[in-house]
């Protein structure tokens, strides 16, 4: 890879040049000093690239590199930084080899539909993607061999831009390869390389591109390219499409020809992680790889299933899809059998009991053809036993074979860079490699050692930093002067005051997010907006899938709201939520609202990178909540238990009780030096008590723990087996260190 990509960058000084090889990793994203190497070229022109350093390098003026190239200071930080990558790179001494010494060279093979990793590379929609990118960030920082597979979204990313009357508009950004960490993967000609997704007719192609995310290659699936019909072309272009049929598509290029792509690729993967049901037809195409070698499909099933992790994510039933028979029939006539089965023991792998007439269930298939199976909380680990338990007759709810692994965040991704140097200072004395044990409750005790007026000064630091970015955001939107109409300064947050007390409410506008909630009594919410010696403001921000008319209209309601002068301009919504808009938020408010409808939050994850920068969770108890909330680190209302009538205003009712009886007070009790000391001493219980646990580094560890060395072992067993009956076959099942084998670009 490295020679191709120099190659477009002749410009850079040969002294810099590593700058390539770090903007096209990126892990310079969670390593704020790499980031700074950027930043130290050119701050103009690091602003103008929007943070991006593939773009900065292919637009910057080649004077700027050249002063950098030739500036000692800049150079001493260059060759240190390059050094810590170098070695993190090449490292051998990792946690995994360390705790899995035996290991073979044997690769998981992580499966999602999307990934949220850097606002540079769009190809995500929200927390799913969100916790995919963390997932393998902490899985390259502990050193696990993994590969990942997704799509690379050439139209993907939807821009969100709201009319005068408060519709939500969608805005196409096509993806410009030439200014996202992505390179194309090459077949042995030199060319760009393409694959044909096997025993699907009329064929469909793929282009492959790869993104380096740390140690871990991140392949990406691309139908848009010239050998494709039209309608092929369009198979990779946009996330979650809402025609079924191109849908069924879709997942058939992510599970069948990624996994025919691994194969080509040398990066012949000995178990599969599968995040959601989306990619779950991978597991199909492993178990026809087997028959095809003269396996029986039972056999080549209990295999399969014996190397396969399955993790759901949702109790929303829209989110489990279901293709209709006649549609399975038209794509997977020849496929049936290819597997040496008939269309009726087909069909039957993905038949929901309860309802067998309805078609191909991904979820149940994926719980039919793996062997582990999680739900990503407590709660959502028993809310999926008792959804799925129909697969299971006889079995006790209790013993259904469906456990979970409890979300976490990516540290070093969600923590601000300043929150971390004022944690460094007071953890670091005592701990000086915090942060790499991050995931030990015992470290984050030290975090009571830091000075209220400091963590203060922090915190309101990172306010600051939040209003300034709304202003510029609204100014940007006014000078812009949308075709509709002025839009309403109120509404851009153009009166958000810093020192009110603010909340924060941003995620997906689902119905079941229930964004409205607090608006439920509205002279009792105007009263604690406007209290004159206590006031309270609210940012919103959030996108509605674009097919979802009732998210579009919740989100209108909202907007409309905001332009109200009863409200006193202290509603605001903040457009076009994204990554960059998530961190500022997530860093910079009081409190993090969260008010889903029970148990529909299978876990929910913004509020853990909230609380990781000392905000304060005001949550529903649902989701991740329910094991984090101990009392003293924020605040927790309504039960678990089901919708019922009245639910609302239940709980909106809560949600005000404790905003007027413990919140506010609490946030406006201050002593003579302006600080809320009992305010900050819940901000440390906060953060010590969730930092920890709710880690992407934790999480990882648990599924390491559970799956990851059974399933490799059991891979393990597979290939000896493989080997010893199959001479011929073998080479097929030559455990190459992933992504070289044919990969010209390396
Ligand atoms: C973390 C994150 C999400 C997921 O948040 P939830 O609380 O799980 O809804 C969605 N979008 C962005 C941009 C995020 O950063």
């Amino acid at each position: 890879m490295e020679d191709s990509i120099h190659d477009q960058f002749t410009h850079v000084p040969e002294r810099i040049s590593g700058l390539v090889d770090l903007a096209y990793n990126l892990w310079w994203s969670w390593n704020p000093e790499a980031g700074a190497l950027f930043k130290q070229v050119n701050r103009q022109a690091w602003k103008e690239s929007i943070h991006n350093p593939v773009r900065m390098l292919r637009e910057i003026p080649v004077g700027f590199l050249k002063q950098a190239a030739e500036n000692p200071a800049y150079l001493r930080r260059y060759d240190i930084v390059m050094r810590r990558f170098r070695k993190y790179m090449s490292a051998t001494g990792t946690w995994f080899s360390a705790e899995h010494p035996d290991s073979r060279s044997l690769t998981i093979a992580y499966f999602s539909a999307e990934y949220g990793l850097h606002h540079s590379l769009p190809i995500y929609a929200g927390g799913l993607g969100f916790l995919a990118g963390d997932h393998l960030k902490e899985a390259s920082d502990l050193g696990l061999p993994m590969v990942a597979v997704g799509f690379m979204y050439s139209q993907g990313y939807l821009h969100q831009e709201i009319s005068p009357d408060g519709w939500q508009k969608d805005i196409n950004e096509p993806l410009d390869p030439d200014a996202a960490p992505i390179t194309r993967v090459l077949d042995s000609a030199g060319d760009h390389l393409v694959v044909r997704v096997p025993h699907i007719d009329p064929p469909i192609y793929v282009a492959v591109w790869k993104v380096q995310v740390g140690r871990i290659p991140l392949y990406l699936l691309d139908t848009d390219i010239d050998c494709n019909d039209p309608r092929n072309r369009g198979i990779s272009s946009r996330l979650y499409t809402g025609d079924l049929e191109q849908r069924l598509r879709q997942e058939i290029v992510l599970g069948i020809g990624g996994r025919k792509v691994l194969h080509v690729l040398g990066a012949d993967y000995s178990a599969v992680h599968l995040n959601e049901g989306h990619p779950a037809f991978a597991l199909l195409e492993r178990i026809r790889e087997r028959v095809e070698r003269g396996m029986e499909f039972d056999e080549a099933l209990d295999e399969v299933r014996a190397t396969s992790v399955f993790t759901s994510h949702t109790p929303v039933p829209a989110g489990h899809d279901i293709f209709p028979i006649n549609l399975i029939d038209r794509y997977f006539k020849a496929y049936y059998p290819a597997l040496g089965i008939d269309r009726r023991e087909f069909l039957q792998l993905g038949v929901h009991p309860q309802s067998p007439g309805a078609g191909f269930n991904m979820t149940a298939f994926a719980l039919r053809a793996s062997e582990h199976h999680n739900g990503v909380s407590r709660a959502h680990g028993t809310v999926t036993r008792q959804m799925w338990r129909c697969l299971w007759p006889g079995t006790p709810e209790t013993t259904v074979p469906i456990d979970y692994v409890t979300n976490g965040v990516h540290v070093p991704t969600w923590l601000n860079h300043r929150m971390k140097d004022l944690y460094d200072r007071h953890i670091g004395p005592t701990c000086p490699n915090w942060l790499s044990e991050h995931d030990d409750p015992v470290v984050w005790e030290l975090i009571d050692e830091i000075p209220d007026a400091e963590l203060w000064y922090i915190h309101t630091w990172l306010k600051a930093k939040l209003f300034n970015r709304i202003r510029e955001q609204e100014r940007i939107r006014w000078a812009a002067q949308h075709p509709g109409g002025v839009p309403d300064p109120a509404t851009g947050g153009a009166y958000l005051n810093p020192d009110v007390l603010t909340i924060g409410f941003a995620r997906r506008f689902s119905t079941y997010k229930r964004a409205h909630l607090i608006f439920e009594d509205l002279e009792r919410l105007k009263r604690i907006l406007n209290n004159r010696w206590y006031p309270v403001q609210v940012i919103f921000a959030g996108k509605a899938h674009p097919a979802d008319n009732e998210g579009k209209r919740l989100l209108q309601k909202i907007y409309r709201y905001t332009q109200q002068p009863e409200f006193g301009g202290r509603v605001a919504f903040v457009e076009d939520y994204s990554e960059k808009v998530a961190q500022y938020l997530v860093h910079g408010v009081d409190v993090w609202l969260n008010n889903p409808l029970p148990p529909m939050e299978a876990s929910g994850t913004s509020g853990m990178k909230a609380s990781l920068n000392g905000v304060l969770n005001l949550s529903i108890l649902d989701g991740w909540w329910v094991e984090g909330y101990n009392g003293r680190n924020g605040w927790a209302f309504g039960s678990e238990t089901a919708a019922c009538d009245g639910r609302d205003a239940t709980d909106a009712a809560a949600i005000y009780n404790l905003l007027e009886k413990e919140v506010v007070p609490l946030y406006y009790d201050r002593s003579v030096d302006n600080i809320p000391h009992g305010w900050v001493k819940m901000m440390k219980e906060s953060i010590k008590s969730n930092g920890p646990r709710f880690s992407a580094r934790r999480m990882v560890k648990e599924y390491v723990a559970r799956y990851y060395p059974p399933l490799l072992n059991a891979a393990d067993a597979e290939y000896a087996r493989a080997v010893a009956a199959a001479k011929p076959q073998a080479p097929e099942w030559e455990p190459q260190a992933h992504g070289e084998a044919e990969e010209g670009s390396e």
